[in-house]
């Protein structure tokens, strides 16, 4: 790793002349079947992009389980909230996480707002989690993606992943990353967990959302 590291050719990323970080930003869209991605520091810092990204309106309510990384360890509990309330703008929405890592749709859906009243948030994002950390890795199975993609779709709310070890999810179900990221629009995997990297996470999706 570190004789790979000194002899890449480098540059200035900021004007896009480096072509080891963009070789890295292609290679990770190719892999994961999306557009575009982006390298960044932390996978913390890839799940605030990406949640501000999709909520660029202030106020706007996100979905996650109440036991999801984004939840309850981004800065660790309360000042998670901080992050995404005051740095975001966004209001994070609970539902309640089963063992498997999944939630209830029904309790999902009928968390949605689409913001014509009022007194409420537009919901803009659901996030889920895969593997699920604090669920003890657990795979989200495939069943359950498809179904809460089909549902966020009828309200037009997009759906990110934090797949910090999506790689061991894809690995446990025999599949390719491309088809278990099939169901989601944007996805957050860190080069730093299962992939031995010292640093580092990919925020992958559509060509717009990586260049907001
Ligand atoms: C580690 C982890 C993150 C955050 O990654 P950092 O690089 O430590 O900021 C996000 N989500 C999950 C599920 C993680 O395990």
């Amino acid at each position: 790793m570190l004789s790979f590291m000194f002899n890449s050719e480098v540059g200035d990323d900021v004007y896009e002349e480096d072509p080891t970080c963009k070789e890295l930003q292609e290679k990770a869209a190719q892999l994961a079947g999306k557009e575009a991605a982006l390298f960044v520091p932390s996978g913390t810092m890839g799940n605030l992009i990406a949640i501000m990204a999709h909520c660029d309106r202030r106020g706007s309510e996100i979905i996650v389980g109440d036991c999801s990384h984004i939840m309850l360890w981004e800065q660790g509990g309360a000042p998670s909230l901080y992050a995404f309330s005051q740095i975001g703008g966004v209001l994070m929405r609970q539902v309640r996480n089963n063992k498997d890592g999944t939630f209830n749709l029904d309790d999902m859906e009928a968390k949605f707002s689409q913001g014509d009243d009022v007194h409420c948030n537009p919901t803009s994002l659901v996030c889920v989690e895969n593997t699920h950390n604090y669920c003890g890795g657990t795979v989200l199975p495939m069943h359950w993606l498809g179904e809460l993609k089909a549902r966020c779709q009828k309200h037009n709310i997009p759906v990110h992943m934090d797949g910090a070890r999506v790689f061991n999810a894809a690995i446990y179900l025999g599949l390719p990353l491309v088809e278990v990221l099939a169901c989601v629009d944007t996805v957050m995997f860190c080069l730093s967990k299962g992939l031995g990297a010292p640093v580092g996470s990919m925020l992958v999706g559509p060509e717009k959302f990586i260049q907001k």
